[in-house]
């Protein structure tokens, strides 16, 4: 069985990418999933292939 040690494991900070000045997520959970539901990283949006929510990135 897994050792209670491991459960941290994994819940690293790295989901975030430094722009400039600023931490920009790479991973959004969806708005109505809720969390676990990752959006899809595209160009210029963010997708999620549960609900087809789309969020258009700001530039
Ligand atoms: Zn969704």
């Amino acid at each position: 069985m897994a050792s209670p040690a491991q459960k941290s494991k994994g819940k690293t900070r790295q989901h975030y990418e430094i722009q400039g000045n600023r931490a920009v997520p790479k991973n959004q959970n969806c708005p109505k999933c809720g969390p676990g539901y990752i959006l899809a990283n595209h160009t210029d949006r963010v997708n999620c292939g549960k609900c087809g929510y789309t969020e258009y990135k700001k530039k």
